[in-house]
């Protein structure tokens, strides 16, 4: 069962956290000679709000969450990384995955010492039956779940999700990256009856701020808590915060974008099909195709040599390639670059 106490490090516990200058005073001042800035004004010469205050509040409205419900971060990849320092015993709890799946959650589970045991997933790209899940009954640690899956572009069933959270001990964290691509519910809304859960989102894919650096974690507010004691101080800056509001109050251009790039999606899943070499194209409910060739290699290569970079994803599915959709006129020159080779 699960229970929060018994998944915070130990260390984390104990914490004192720091607490920077302007966590100490937040009200109205005139003169601000507390944290060591330069006096003179810029747009950047004071720290920004180590809460990210107006941000959370825009999130809260849009999410329907509470604002304590909400951790802002360098990116969700230092979502990913806090989870495991706060979450995970180094050398003894462990991280699930279900590959092929995104490659920070190992690589963030090495950096921490944790061993990450692979499920793979079955050959429609689907979670396992929880009947076959045993060894994760009971267990502690992180379990990841990408929906939709980096690099198989299919979603999981919200139930299925649930049957796993509802018999593992530690927390299962549901990465909706790419969830704006797809028009499947949010894993958010299970935040109310599953304690142990925690979903990802990003401003670097439908919202076209992947330079920014801005993610976010949705979780019990006892989790966000946790999360926030270990965090660096002023880990988002200024600019990010900025303009990721503005990003979040105008979404016109990045929802007809989104509308835009599922027609792509579509439009490209018909061209690709239809050339000879192009074994399967894979439904993808994200902004991504994998894609099995006859030479997956070789076509990767050329396209290279024409200055056509796509991810090879060989090793992790034989013969695939994982191709973005790009805008019409990019499709338009892959399609033709493909059926050249
Ligand atoms: N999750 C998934 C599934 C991703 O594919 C990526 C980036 N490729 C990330 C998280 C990282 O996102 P961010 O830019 O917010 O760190």
């Amino acid at each position: 069962m699960f229970k929060l106490e018994n998944i915070i490090r130990k260390n984390i516990i104990d914490l004192t956290p720091y607490s920077s200058a302007r966590e100490e005073f937040k009200e109205e001042a005139t003169i601000l000679l507390d944290a060591n800035e330069n006096p003179f004004e810029t747009a950047l010469n004071r720290y920004p709000d180590p809460f990210q205050t107006a941000l959370k509040n825009e999130l809260s409205i849009i999410k329907k969450v509470a604002p304590n419900q909400i951790f802002v971060g360098n990116g969700s990849d230092e979502a990913i990384d806090l989870l495991f320092r706060a979450f995970c015993e180094p050398g003894k709890d462990k991280s699930y995955v279900f590959p092929p799946t995104y490659g920070m959650y190992e690589v963030s589970a090495n950096i921490n010492n944790i061993e990450t045991v692979k499920i793979s997933l079955n050959s429609d790209f689907q979670l396992p039956h929880i009947n076959e899940l045993v060894n994760i009954v009971d267990s502690n640690g992180l379990l990841f779940i990408c929906s939709p899956n980096n690099p198989t572009g299919n979603v999981y069933p919200l139930n299925a999700i649930k049957e796993i959270a509802v018999v593992f001990s530690g927390l299962v964290v549901v990465d909706e990256a790419y969830i704006e691509f797809s028009s499947s519910e949010s894993a958010i809304s299970l935040l109310n009856e599953l304690p142990n859960l925690v979903v990802l989102n990003t401003l670097s894919k439908a919202y076209g701020l992947a330079g920014l650096r801005l993610g976010m974690a949705f979780a019990r507010k006892e989790v966000i808590a946790v999360m926030n004691k270990i965090k660096p101080p002023y880990n988002v800056n200024s600019i990010s915060q900025i303009e990721g509001l503005k990003a979040l109050k105008n979404t016109k251009k990045s929802l007809s974008q989104i509308d835009l790039l599922k027609s792509e999606r579509t439009l490209l899943t018909k061209a690709l099909s239809a050339i000879p070499s192009v074994i399967t194209v894979y439904p993808s409910e994200a902004n991504f195709l994998l894609i099995e060739f006859d030479q997956s290699d070789k076509i990767f290569v050329s396209l290279k040599s024409k200055g056509i970079i796509v991810r090879n994803r060989t090793k992790e599915v034989k013969n695939c390639l994982r191709i973005t959709v790009g805008t019409p006129e990019q499709n338009r020159i892959l399609i033709n670059a493909i059926k050249d080779i």
